[in-house]
């Protein structure tokens, strides 16, 4: 019966006489078409049906008498635009092969969706004697389809409307998948990628516990907190951060055999901010208090400090003048043996006071971030800030890695150089106050820059600064102790402190401490 048509639809189609003749039996080209898994139809140039093959009617519900002689617009099922018909048309009669989906009609009425090829076949002058449609129906398939698509929408809109910042990350950090929590925090650090800053503290605090990290199964990382330093004055935002593994199936062909896996890390980042803050306020009140008690220790050392190298200045100039009388008049002249005593007196006094200068106290090495303790130095001397009228321009670096170092000392450090430029801008006359402050990573070091805009110090003093009991400083009240124990500490830490000249005006001064000091 098949037969029979192909010989008809050959009659009228006279290709096909050449596909059935020699080369190839008649009986293979028969029985390809017609056991094909799919709808085949040839017609003539209007439309109208010559042959279909048995996957046909499976698929329309029309048997082979019922179609041919019909317009294969019985399958249309009147709903899709006249427009696209005409485009159809419009470019298979110009022997162009159309694809595309089209809502058909079943012989019983029911719609079903049809994906559908239509290939216009040419004489040898390419002029078009014929049709062959093919389509399957892709019903259940559109439906999966959607069923995908909506689930992507609903699981995109759950994740969206989530309170916490939400990213999954391919092996090399990039961003796949965000939220919106995700891009207001994107746009709050001014549009720069939140999630490889993020990853970055976080690998380097498990780096610095070394395995120490709580793990709980399926996480890779649970409740890793990371503080994020925002420019300006705003205050640095923390985050409880969770990392989990996420895979998926490799749908590129190279992939098909082996069955090859993607890994990806979901990250969640929980907003701790308001917690943190309440915890570091009383944090910094204590610390408030610590340092305070650590100034008044200092001024006391500076004090006694100060009184012995000024007592060593007069029993230096009496030995002199010892060795000179001892030269003139001998040992024995009574004005120089009591010269003698008096110098021995005085060197007793000496050591007693030498004695009591307190020690200094030893602090434990650990990991310090230098954004939050700067942001504590900023803290503790707000009230001074604010008294004096000088405005703060914070610009640190969003994250920065963490130093091996003595904090306290560190914070002691960044609050002397703070105290100066406050000092040299609280005075008559000063009428811009600005403290600028910022860090940023440097040469395997952090470098921090301290910038006032105040009188400035002259070029020829830059390094005499330094010198102990050194102050240029009017007035009494000061020691010059204050920036040599401050390079001090930074040569403790491996870096070093210089005075450079100002952008425009007043004072900057440059601290670099490296990250891994050489031992
Ligand atoms: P119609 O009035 O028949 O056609 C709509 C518009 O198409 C017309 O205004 C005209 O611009 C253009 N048109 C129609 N016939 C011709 C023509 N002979 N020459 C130039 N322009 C013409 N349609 C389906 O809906 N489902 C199918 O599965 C399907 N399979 C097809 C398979 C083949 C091999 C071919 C050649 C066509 C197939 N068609 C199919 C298209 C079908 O022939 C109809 O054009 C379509 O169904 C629209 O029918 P209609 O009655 O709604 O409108």
């Amino acid at each position: 019966m098949a037969n029979e048509q192909l010989k008809t639809a050959a009659a009228s189609a006279p290709w096909m006489a050449d596909a059935l003749a020699p080369g190839l039996p008649p009986q293979v080209f028969q029985h390809t078409v017609s056991q094909a898994d799919m709808a085949i139809s040839i017609t003539d140039v209007h439309g109208n049906i010559l042959y279909v093959n048995p996957a046909f009617t499976r698929v329309t519900g029309y048997t082979t008498d019922e179609a041919i002689g019909k317009n294969q617009s019985i399958l249309s099922n009147k709903t899709m635009p006249p427009a696209l018909y005409q485009s159809l048309w419009q470019k298979i009669s110009q022997g162009e092969v159309w694809t595309g989906r089209l809502i058909n009609r079943h012989k019983d009425g029911s719609q079903y969706l049809a994906e559908l090829s239509i290939s216009p076949i040419v004489d040898a002058h390419g002029k078009v004697l014929n049709y062959l449609g093919m389509h399957r129906d892709i019903t259940e398939v559109h439906r999966l389809e959607y069923q995908v698509r909506n689930q992507k929408a609903l699981i995109e809109s759950v994740v969206d409307a989530a309170p916490v910042v939400i990213a999954l990350l391919d092996v090399d950090d990039r961003v796949v998948l965000d939220n919106h929590e995700y891009k207001k925090l994107q746009a709050d650090l001014g549009m720069a990628e939140p999630a490889p800053m993020l990853m970055s503290a976080i690998r380097a605090s498990l780096e610095l516990e070394s395995g120490k990290g709580r793990r709980t199964s399926g996480y890779l990382f649970l409740d890793r907190e990371v503080r994020i330093d925002r420019p300006g004055g705003n205050t640095p935002r923390w985050f409880s951060c969770s990392g989990s593994r996420v895979r998926e199936d490799d749908s590129t062909a190279d992939a098909f055999l082996a069955g090859r896996r993607r890994d990806y890390l979901l990250l969640v980042a929980k907003e701790i901010t308001s917690l943190r803050a309440q915890q570091e306020k009383v944090r910094v009140a204590a610390l408030q208090a610590v340092m305070a008690d650590e100034d008044r220790v200092l001024a006391l050392r500076e004090s006694l400090a100060a009184a012995t190298f000024r007592i060593e200045g007069p029993l230096n100039m009496m030995a002199s003048v010892v060795a000179m009388l001892a030269r003139r008049k001998g040992e024995t002249d009574p004005m120089s043996v009591a010269l003698v005593e008096a110098i021995a007196a005085g060197q007793q006094a000496l050591e007693e006071l030498r004695s009591m200068i307190p020690g200094e106290t030893r602090e434990a090495i650990g990991p310090v971030n230098l954004n939050e303790l700067l942001r504590d130095v900023l803290d503790l001397s707000t009230g001074h800030l604010l008294a004096a009228g000088i405005t703060v321009s914070w610009k640190p670096q969003a994250m920065l890695p963490a130093l091996q170092g003595a904090p306290n000392k560190l914070r002691s450090l960044f609050k002397a150089l703070i105290d100066n430029a406050i000092e040299a801008m609280n005075v008559r006359g000063c009428r811009e106050r600005e403290l600028t402050l910022a860090s940023k990573e440097r040469r395997g070091g952090i470098e921090v820059l301290i910038e006032d805009s105040g009188p400035g110090i002259d070029n020829s003093q830059h390094l005499k600064v330094f010198e102990p009991f050194h102050t240029t400083k009017r007035g009494g009240g000061h020691l010059g102790t204050g920036l040599s124990s401050a390079q001090q500490v930074a040569a403790d830490h491996g870096g070093y402190i210089e005075i450079g000249p100002a952008a425009v005006r007043g004072c900057r001064v440059r601290v670099l401490l490296p990250l891994h000091p050489r031992p």
